[in-house]
């Protein structure tokens, strides 16, 4: 990464408050990058606060001759977004709707609005933005207008451009522009540079006539063809439109806004060649659908193997096809039928039959229900994402995944594609916009090698020749970048790329906005402005977890799982499932699984100066990360933040030993058992005035949070009196005790008790939250559990010492070695327990689920596989018996509301459904689930002085709300000590663990 650049513009910029100026080399890195396969650094990073901001950083970049880069969600593919320049960030602040007129059907926002966000604003008025992009979650209007991004359903809506009727922007000189349509008196663009431009597309009409593709993805170049004479809707907002920030900088974009899309129906037309279901949509097309969307046959596969997406494959799924079109109608309900009885005559016209009484197989599955509509929509995006999540070191690059060709060459262009990749030793998986010819495929290539770039661009050139015989457009919905700003002149002719750079001259004569983009471009396979680059390195390094499932040069693999952050934004979604949350409540780069991953790439290539990996600068990358598990689950590619960030403590409290507030957290486990008998004492730093203070100022826990309170009788299996439970009841904490199958006196016990229990044995994971300061919710387990007729067991310390623990709070100061210490303790008494198949119950999620995840990293032995398979949670355990049938126990009617938040680990490891099904138990309790990501609890985080607000803010974004909502006699349901905590805090309302809930519905004797 060159040193700084420019310390005057540096001055400048903080200096004339231009909102967030960052110059290090940190923030640098983390725009550095795009979902393309490109990074070239950027001279800053500038967040403005509001518009008049961000003039003012783009007018001093002007006067000190830099380049200004707009970017929203970075989400382009071809590499638009980065630059040797000032990024100007619109996503954090300039995200408003600015008016809304909803019997106008328009809006206007400011650019950095996230297309979710806007359409989530509009629904109320039955409206929406429509064009449907797979990256809504993250896309901003101002990024969507930058490339003139194209949804699923353009068939109906067209592309951005349909869709823009004004822009506001900021010329490069300074001028304020409103770009309209001609006929409106609002438009108002410098005279001279109007007449110019109307000038050119005059000279180049029969140019532009004879060379811009006629499909209706064409979205490469510059949009001439918006203003040659003769149109009757000349808009010259359109000309910025698709125009990647390299004209101007937009300010406020009208948009013209569409009635809500009512009932679907949806016809999943399965063909046995996939030639053949190429050549169909041609004919498809005819019947007016709003969407014809692909999957082929190997993303059908790999949807198939996903858990949670099995289900909705095996709905539509019949036979084994080689493609299927999904066909997508919105009519009214009866036209939607008629739709589908005419699309399933047409596939018979084309002679597909199920028993192949026509030449060919195939056939229409209708799908009318919603729920099956929206999962094949997800199983689409899906396997997209599996296909992404390869962990080999080549990857599906794309570069060639945009062209769109007229439909009538569909079944051609993918065939000789095909071929052209296999001669290139590499292979695609076609996916997408079939109704509009724009087929998206990725070759997987490594691009560290030199032959794999020599064949990057054997396959582009030969695939774009390909595209202009049939009079198609190499750039068909994400963009030009740096991708294939190359081929504009094979594909629109040395006239009209002249054309193009006089237009960018004409706006820009010096370069500022964005430049190398569209037009002047460099090679694109130029690899110094690649991410993985010919100097790209990483150096050998010790981690404490395995990583052997990745590649990587050394490093365990830990490099390759780093890598596996492709930028595609998915973890900047801001609503719907968990990942990440406090970027929602921050909205900076910084603080999203994107940021610390790029981070955390550069810092072991060596990309961010020596000791980058231990640095403060690393420390805060990753001080937000509240170790949820949600980018391990929702990432697309499954990078697994929490896990890494192991790595990064475990190097720092090396290198720099642990803080008081660590030491107290993490340790907690070894000195609860002595500091519980001072629990009067302890419980008094939230009763006596200045204790919390005190306790704030000596070791970082917020005074403005109630610590858990330690409970006197905090549980100790040595003093239990449930029948089942198997101890030797003479053991105390410290004494030696003896491990379940090698006492002979704790076999003597357990041997009384198993009479009557029918062998149905199970071991109950005392956890250290509940151990000390919940213990009624072992009580309760223990009461359902003995109520079913289980034999509860309880697993001792083989060494006698202080209670079992997980590890985790060892894992969370990074104390790996300790956390590997407590692990082997637990796993060496639950051994035993673990060999014969009895399951492992927890009731504490962080907890439990570290023996699916951790332990088996720290321990790699086959009986920490074994815990892995057999460790269930709670509910986990009792949904799985009631679903087989052996669950032999009734619970009493509850006439409530429950309302249930999910702990982030169930959510990460998709357990939810099992805590609904086991409050489905009780007859009449309703259960509501509330929408919500992480509580903002996360263990320690909550509690941390210097992170309790973004804790709280984080709890205010739907959980508390929703509580504070929830009728007085509602239950409210929550698995995690620390969400209780959070609840507690934030509403005054009580949570209680499942376990209770069902405790308290046990039939009375
Ligand atoms: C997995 C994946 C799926 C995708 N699916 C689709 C899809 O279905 N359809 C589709 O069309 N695209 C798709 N894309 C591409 C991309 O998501 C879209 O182009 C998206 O609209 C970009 O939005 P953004 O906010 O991320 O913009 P950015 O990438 O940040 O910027 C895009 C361009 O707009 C410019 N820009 C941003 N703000 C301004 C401003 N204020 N003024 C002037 N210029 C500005 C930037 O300079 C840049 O050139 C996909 C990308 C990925 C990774
Ligand atoms: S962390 Fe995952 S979701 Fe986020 S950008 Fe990287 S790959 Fe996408
Ligand atoms: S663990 Fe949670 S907070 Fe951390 S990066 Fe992943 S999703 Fe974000």
């Amino acid at each position: 990464m060159p040193a700084r650049l420019l310390p005057g513009l540096e001055r400048r910029l903080k200096a004339e408050v231009v909102g967030e100026a960052r110059f290090d080399a940190f923030t640098r890195g983390r725009y550095a990058t795009d979902a393309s396969h490109y990074q070239v650094t950027p001279l800053g990073v500038v967040t403005p606060r509001t518009i008049e901001q961000a003039e003012r950083a783009i007018a001093i970049c002007r006067a000190e001759g830099v380049a200004v880069t707009p970017r929203g969600g970075g989400t382009s593919q071809a590499g638009q977004t980065v630059n040797h320049a000032l990024v100007v960030d619109c996503s954090q602040y300039l995200n408003r709707i600015v008016a809304l007129d909803a019997a106008a059907r328009r809006c206007v926002v400011e650019p950095g609005i996230v297309l979710d966000e806007l359409n989530r604003a509009l629904k109320p008025s039955g409206l929406w933005f429509p064009v449907d992009i797979s990256t809504a979650s993250r896309a901003t209007i101002g990024g969507m207008v930058g490339n003139n991004s194209c949804g699923a359903r353009s068939l109906r809506y067209g592309n951005t451009r349909e869709n823009v009727i004004a822009i506001d922007a900021v010329l490069a000189d300074g001028t304020h522009a409103h770009f309209g349509p001609l006929d409106d008196a609002k438009t108002d663009v410098p005279r001279a540079l109007m007449r110019d431009l109307f000038a050119i597309a005059a000279r180049e009409a029969a140019e532009i006539e004879r060379r811009f593709p006629k499909v209706q993805r064409r979205v490469g170049g510059y949009n001439l063809d918006a203003i040659v004479p003769g149109r009757n809707d000349i808009n010259l907002a359109h000309l910025l439109v698709g125009s990647e920030g390299t004209l101007a900088f937009s300010t406020r974009i009208e948009l013209k806004l569409s009635p809500l899309i009512g009932r679907r129906a949806v016809g999943a037309c399965h063909f046995g060649s996939f030639h053949e279901a190429m050549a169909a949509v041609q004919h498809i097309v005819g019947l007016h659908p709003i969407a014809v969307e692909l999957i082929d046959r190997t993303m059908l596969a790999l949807a198939r193997d996903i858990a949670m997406f099995k289900p909705t494959v095996d709905a539509f799924l019949r036979g084994d096809p080689e493609a299927i079109l999904f066909v997508e109608f919105a009519e009214d309900d009866d036209e939607n039928l008629r739709q589908l009885k005419r699309l399933s005559e047409l596939i018979g016209d084309l002679g597909l039959s199920w028993d192949q009484s026509g030449a060919k197989w195939g056939g229409v599955v209708e799908v009318l229900d919603s729920k099956l509509q929206a999962g094949i929509s997800e199983v689409r995006t899906a396997g997209l994402n599996i296909m992404m999540s390869m962990k080999g070191a080549g990857k599906p690059i794309s570069f060639v995944e945009d062209c769109a060709v007229p439909l009538e060459h569909l079944a051609d262009y993918t065939a000789r594609l095909t071929e052209i990749f296999e001669k290139n030793g590499t292979r695609g998986t076609w996916y997408a916009h079939a109704a509009v010819g724009c087929l998206h495929v990725r070759p997987v290539l490594n691009l560290r090698l030199d032959k794999d770039v020599r064949a990057m661009r054997a396959i582009a050139e030969e695939a774009f020749a390909m595209v202009r015989e049939y009079k198609g457009s190499h750039s068909g919905e994400h963009g030009d970048g740096i991708v294939r700003s190359e081929f504009h002149e094979k594909m629109f002719g040395t006239e009209l790329v002249h054309a193009f750079e006089e237009v960018k001259d004409r706006f820009d004569p010096q370069g500022l906005y964005n430049p190398g983009k569209v037009v002047r471009a460099p090679k694109f396979d130029d690899r110094t402005n690649f991410r993985y680059g010919p100097d790209y390195h990483a150096d050998e390094m010790t981690t404490a977890l395995d990583w052997s499932a990745y590649p990587g040069s050394g490093n365990n693999g830990f490099q390759g799982a780093v890598e596996m952050c492709n930028n595609n934004g998915a973890c900047r979604a801001l609503k719907g499932g968990v990942m990440c949350p406090s970027y929602r409540v921050t909205l900076n780069e910084r603080d999203v699984t994107r940021g610390r991953a790029n981070s955390l790439r550069l810092a072991i290539t060596g990309q961010l100066g020596p000791d980058a990996f231990t640095s403060d600068e690393m420390a805060a990358t990753l001080k937000l990360c509240v170790s949820c598990k949600a980018c391990r689950r929702e990432c697309p590619t499954g990078v697994d933040m929490a896990r890494m960030k192991i790595e990064v403590l475990r190097a720092r409290t090396e290198k720099f030993g642990l803080s008081l507030h660590d030491r107290i957290v993490g340790y907690l486990p070894r000195y609860a058992p002595t500091v519980a008998r001072l629990s009067w004492l302890l419980n008094l730093r939230d009763i006596v005035p200045g204790a919390a203070k005190l306790s704030e100022a000596i070791a970082g826990f917020s005074a403005r949070r109630s610590l858990p309170k330690w409970r006197w009788d905090y549980f100790q299996e040595s003093k239990s009196s449930w029948p089942g439970i198997a101890v030797r009841r003479t053991a105390s904490l410290r004494s030696p005790m003896s491990g379940p199958s090698t006492s002979s006196s704790s076999q003597d016990v357990d041997a009384r008790h198993k009479a009557g229990h029918d062998g149905r044995e199970v071991v109950l994971f005392a956890d250290t939250f509940n151990r000390y300061f919940e213990r009624e919710n072992i009580d309760a387990a223990v009461a359902v559990l003995t109520a079913a007729g289980y034999w509860v067991r309880f697993a001792i310390p083989t060494d006698g010492g202080w209670p079992l623990c997980c590890g985790r709070t060892f894992l969370s100061i990074g104390k790996v070695d300790e956390a590997r210490q407590e692990a082997a303790r637990t796993l060496a008494a639950l051994a035993p327990y673990v060999q014969r198949g009895v399951p492992v119950i927890g009731l504490e999620p962080s907890c439990l689920f570290s023996f699916r995840d951790e332990i088996p990293s720290l321990l790699k032995s086959d009986t920490a596989r074994q815990l892995a398979g057999n460790a269930l949670l709670f509910e986990e355990f009792l949904a799985r018996e009631a679903a087989t049938g052996t669950l032999d126990l009734n619970f009493a009617p509850m006439k409530k509301r429950a309302l249930l938040h999910g702990h982030c680990h169930q959510k990460s490891f998709d357990t939810m459904s099992s805590v609904e099904a086991a409050l489905r138990l009780i007859p009449e309790l309703e259960i509501e689930t509330v929408e919500s990501s992480c509580c903002g609890m996360a263990g320690a985080f909550g509690y941390r002085a210097d992170t309790i607000e973004v804790s709280r803010a984080m709890g205010e974004l739907s959980l508390l709300p929703a509580v504070r909502k929830a009728p007085d006699d509602a239950l409210i349901v929550a698995d995690g000590t620390s969400c209780r905590q959070q609840i507690h805090d934030g509403s005054g309302r009580e949570a209680i663990h499942v376990a209770r809930v069902l405790a308290i519905a046990l039939p009375q004797p």
